[in-house]
């Protein structure tokens, strides 16, 4: 009796060590697979990013060679050239007498607004902008931006709409980045002028090969920056017109502005210029823009204002 006694103690002992074994066998194993699954993971997230910058690299690429490379696959907007538009004015002509000389009166009693819209074109804003100045059957100026243009998978719908709609479109570089563009508060004429060619090239992209535009505007104003004459000899000399505005309806000042602080920011701005050239935004930031814009329109009007285009 006690021998089999000390048997079944013995067996019950062993099985439990065995089962104790197999436990710890078993969590090894699991552990070792959750390791390796972590591994894999890892791995194909290093191939994935590793496809994100050779992306990245071949769209860099693509800027440095030369839009007429390509040109033939690239259909054109039908975007108003000067000559052909009748809402549009010479940049040329109205520029030297006007902005570069800051003189804003006439003698023939005619008042001209130039709506602007820099910074665009976004997702949502630009099309609502778009809508109100179809329905009041008024040109604006686009100041369009590369970067604008590459964040917003619709861009190319939007600009073509712009164009076929009648309106100016102008550049205003690729990046709006102060320090690359003015170091020190100073104009780099070279990464100015890359810069700019690279929006170039991502407009022609999308309008066509014939499309081109001479206007542009300087991100933060030609007059905030020093060593603006030698970028100025170079536009010159490339048949490139800068435009600043002498109004604004304050929308680039900090927060999303109410509507009647916009316009109220605007009737002051204008004062009693003959000639306004509106400085806007139709990012999607500023809401405040699309919802004052046919009060501006309104109030512009009845001051006896006419809209017009620069080319
Ligand atoms: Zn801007």
């Amino acid at each position: 009796m006690r021998r089999k006694e000390v048997k079944r103690i013995r067996r019950t002992i062993l099985f439990i060590i065995s089962l104790l074994i197999s436990t710890t066998i078993i969590f090894e194993i699991f552990d070792r697979l959750d390791k390796f699954n972590r591994n894999v993971y890892k791995k194909v997230e290093a191939l994935t990013s590793n496809n994100k910058v050779n992306d990245e690299e071949s769209i860099k690429n693509e800027y440095d060679n030369e839009v007429e490379e390509n040109s033939s696959v690239l259909d054109n907007s039908g975007y108003i050239k000067l000559e052909d538009d009748i809402n549009a004015d010479d940049a040329a002509e109205i520029l030297p007498k006007t902005m570069y000389e800051w003189n804003f009166y006439r003698e023939d009693n005619r008042k001209i607004a130039y709506l602007t819209f820099d910074d665009g074109p976004s997702k949502h804003s630009t099309e609502k902008i778009l809508d109100i100045l179809k329905k009041n059957d008024i040109k604006a100026t686009f100041f369009t931006l590369g970067s604008s243009i590459e964040s917003n998978d619709r861009s190319s719908e939007i600009l073509k709409r712009i164009a076929k709609e009648g309106h100016a479109i102008g550049s205003h570089g690729y990046s709006h980045n102060y320090s690359k563009l003015y170091p020190n508060r100073t104009v780099d004429v070279k990464a100015f002028v890359e810069d700019f060619q690279k929006n170039d090239v991502i407009l022609k992209n999308i309008l066509g090969k014939d499309f081109s535009t001479r206007l542009i505007r300087l991100p933060g104003g030609h007059s905030s920056w020093n060593g603006t004459e030698a970028l100025d000899k170079v536009l010159y000399e490339k048949g490139i017109w800068q435009v600043d505005w002498n109004a604004l309806n304050g929308d680039a000042e900090g927060r999303d502005f109410p509507k009647e602080a916009l316009l109220d920011k605007l009737k002051e701005t204008v004062g009693d210029k003959d000639i306004a050239i509106i400085l806007m935004h139709d990012t999607d930031n500023k809401k405040g823009t699309v919802e004052y814009l046919q009060s501006a329109i309104d109030y512009l009007k009845a001051e006896g204002f006419e809209f017009r285009t620069l080319k």
